[in-house]
């Protein structure tokens, strides 16, 4: 803005607009790790917006892009906002006809946190821990069962990689999101799932699921996952799986719109209480440059060039 030909000013963008809601559109199902964030930050971002009324939508399908190419398409007025993790960084290639750019369409408004997986099993699986579990595996190979929130989800690229590292193929069993895989792997329904420990960790702790191992590159500290090995110490060299999450809205946001949201932003990730919540979960703030928008921006970047390889070398597609 700041344009002021003839005399008239241009006035400053009014946001947030009275009465309007602001929507956080989510790619993923309600009660899932995306939406649970996207939530506890809808409720902290009441106060540093003024009041506004803040709904979270759920659009799921094609790998995040139904929702994604909700919030490309939508007014730059500030009231649409999206929240994804590193499937916006795979949409592009698992994709093929996809019908925006994440390197152009979006105002990036800066990193989240990022979140390690864990590799969790149905409550009478025999195996008593990895080993078990991976000799398990190759003894019933292709009869395994291995949930997934759909194709580009994050428990399917952790699939996906898992299964290349340990060059076995099992049954992929696809959801509608994340917690009713989590559901049926507690009922006995499916044998095994990757997913974010800010999921599971509930359902480790009070011994409704089997824990395994985690995907970051060194042990987490927490005492209820500390005594899980890394995929790497299992023999899975390299094999390490990070979800981390973003803000987006759309192209053209204004500069000042752009930084009442990345303000609005960091008083919600700074927050004390938010942080305790989401570290006890096993989630990392970001605390680096990628918490600014340019940063993001790069990272999310050099992410799109990490995972094309990996995801055609699965040659799998979510809109084959
Ligand atoms: N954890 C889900 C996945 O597998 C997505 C989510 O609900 O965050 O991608």
């Amino acid at each position: 803005m700041g344009a002021c030909w003839f005399g008239h000013h241009v006035a400053a963008q009014t946001f947030p607009i009275k009465d309007k809601p602001i929507t956080i559109v989510v790619p993923f199902s309600a009660g899932g790790p995306t939406d649970r964030l996207a939530r506890d930050i809808a409720e902290g971002l009441r106060k540093p917006l003024g009041g506004a009324s803040i709904v979270v939508e759920n659009l799921v399908g094609a790998g995040g892009a139904i929702a994604t190419q909700k919030v490309a398409k939508a007014a730059p007025d500030g009231h649409t906002i999206l929240i994804n993790h590193i499937g916006m960084a795979t949409m592009p290639t698992l994709v093929r006809k996809l019908g925006f750019q994440v390197d152009n369409d979006f105002t990036y408004l800066g990193m989240i946190h990022e979140v390690p997986m864990t590799i969790v099993g149905r409550p009478n699986l025999e195996a008593k821990d990895y080993k078990q579990l991976a000799a398990w595996i190759a003894k019933n190979k292709d009869k395994v069962n291995l949930g997934n929130a759909g194709v580009g989800s994050a428990s399917h690229l952790c699939g996906l990689l898992w299964q290349a590292a340990l060059r076995t193929e099992m049954v992929g069993i696809p959801y509608k999101g994340v917690s009713m895989a989590i559901t049926d792997l507690m009922a006995g329904q499916i044998d095994l799932l990757c997913d974010q420990t800010t999921n599971t960790m509930t359902y480790i702790e009070a011994n409704k699921i089997k824990a395994y191992a985690v995907t970051s590159a060194k042990r987490l500290s927490l005492p209820t996952l500390s005594n899980l090995p890394t995929m790497q110490e299992m023999g899975l060299k390299g094999f390490q799986v990070s979800i981390w999450h973003g803000t987006y809205a759309p192209k053209g946001l204004s500069p000042q719109v752009q930084a009442q949201w990345h303000a609005a932003l960091r008083s919600v990730l700074t927050d004390p209480a938010f942080v305790k919540k989401q570290e006890a979960l096993g989630a990392v703030m970001i605390t680096d440059k990628r918490i600014e928008p340019d940063e993001h921006r790069k990272f999310v970047l050099s992410e799109i060039a990490k995972w094309s390889p990996v995801i055609k070398a699965a040659g799998v597609y979510a809109d084959q």
